[in-house]
């Protein structure tokens, strides 16, 4: 089925049409500056980028102009919307409601819009692709693919904070964890490449500008290290990662900051960008480290140390492990740290292999052949996720 998979942010939308079977991208791009001026860019594989200025005031501007292009006679790839067989929606905050992916229908917008206040940058974005396309295209069916939902099978001990109850039962509040589209697609690869055993224990390490680790038993997610938010976990590009609570109180005392204040130093100075004070991004930083940057190379450091230690946590959980599946932008291409952060856990049975570790962004088994454990680089996909729950969907 041909599927257009819309990715919306308040101010930007990511789409890409494709098939749900094999996952053929027949043309991707991005709207910007919606609700500014709007700025289009579209892909076609083997053709030149379009580049166009377009006003986009809102969402239905920016929707619109991605149909436009996409039935234009030069540059689009169909030629009628008829040949969009559904939509699929990339949503953040399924709260505890959605366990798999739905069909958006009024009872599914409503639920959404249940889960702002957890997702309050997010959800009202992603909400806003959703009601252009029913308004532009409301005979297509639409699905909404939820970034919490392969989460949803940790047990209560996993999810649960140690605070007052009531605020789980009155008020939602445990861990949610995220980029769920991607931890299914790489520990459901991982686990066939493993040749489909009865029983498996894959740790996925989905490291990129934003960062989480998963603990998947026999394809469920038992553990994951974001929490009821994205900044929890290990520190990230900018985020923090867990912090002790008392930070805030103390920082917030000291510099009279409010809690806003506080968050966006958490959420976007802080990571691997706040310690080294160069960059969030780790190609700068590896560079940095190498010219004799003493900060940079701790920033390095500390992250691969906590990506430690939810390994060696997840494979206590899991009672061992029988695979590590590295992926996302540093994790698919940056055989640095992938070395740092599995070197010394031979005793758990990890052995990279230097020479197999030397890949980029393919799907790559880089550990030995007497490796315990094995190793993988598996490209995420959450497009081809999205795509083919929506067909499924639909189909049913
Ligand atoms: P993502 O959020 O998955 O798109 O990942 C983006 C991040 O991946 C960037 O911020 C970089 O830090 C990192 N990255 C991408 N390519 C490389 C590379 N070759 N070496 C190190 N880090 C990389």
């Amino acid at each position: 089925m041909k599927i257009l998979v819309i990715n919306a942010g308040s101010s930007s939308l990511k789409y890409q049409f494709m098939e749900s079977e094999g996952g053929e991208v027949f043309a991707k791009g991005l709207c910007e500056r919606i609700g500014i001026d709007g700025r289009l860019t579209h892909k076609v594989p083997g053709r030149e980028d379009v580049k166009m200025d377009i006003p986009m005031p809102t969402h239905n501007e920016a929707i619109q102009s991605v149909l436009d292009i996409m039935v234009d006679p030069e540059k689009g790839v169909i030629s009628s919307t008829d040949e969009i067989a559904a939509v699929g929606h990339r949503v953040l905050h399924g709260g505890a409601a959605f366990t798999e992916s739905c069909v958006i229908d009024d009872k599914c917008i409503e639920a959404i819009k249940k889960c702002i206040p957890l997702g309050p940058l997010h959800n009202p974005a992603n909400l806003m692709g959703i009601e252009a396309c029913q308004k532009i295209m409301p005979n297509t069916p639409q699905v909404a693919v939820f970034d919490t939902a392969f989460h949803m099978t940790m047990p209560p001990k996993a999810y649960i904070y140690a605070i007052p109850y009531e605020y789980y039962e009155k008020d939602d509040v445990r861990r949610y964890g995220f980029h769920g589209t991607s931890h299914r697609y790489v520990s459901a690869r991982a686990i066939d490449l493993l040749g489909n055993p009865a029983h498996s224990r894959v740790i996925t390490c989905h490291l990129g500008n934003g960062s989480s680790l998963a603990a998947v038993q026999d394809g469920k997610c038992m553990d994951t290290s974001m929490g009821l938010g994205p900044l929890a976990g290990f520190p990230m590009g900018t985020r923090s990662g867990d912090v002790d609570a008392t930070i805030l109180e103390y920082l917030m005392g000291r510099y009279g900051y409010d809690i806003k204040e506080m968050l966006t130093i958490l959420n976007k100075k802080s990571g691997v960008l706040g310690i080294s004070g160069v960059s969030s991004d780790f190609r700068d930083l590896d560079e940095a480290a190498a010219a004799g940057n003493e900060r940079a190379e701790l920033a390095l450091e500390k992250f691969s140390y906590e990506v430690r230690k939810y390994i060696g946590a997840y494979a206590t959980i899991m009672g061992g492990m029988d695979a590590v599946v590295f992926t996302a932008g540093l994790g698919e291409n940056s055989k640095e740290m992938r070395e740092r952060i599995c070197t010394g856990l031979e005793y758990m049975g990890i052995k990279l292999d230097k020479e197999k570790n030397n890949t980029r962004g393919k799907e790559a088994l880089i550990s030995t052949d007497d490796s315990k454990v094995k190793v993988f680089v598996i490209p995420t996909n959450e497009e081809l996720v999205i795509a083919m729950d929506t067909a499924a969907l639909c189909k049913k």
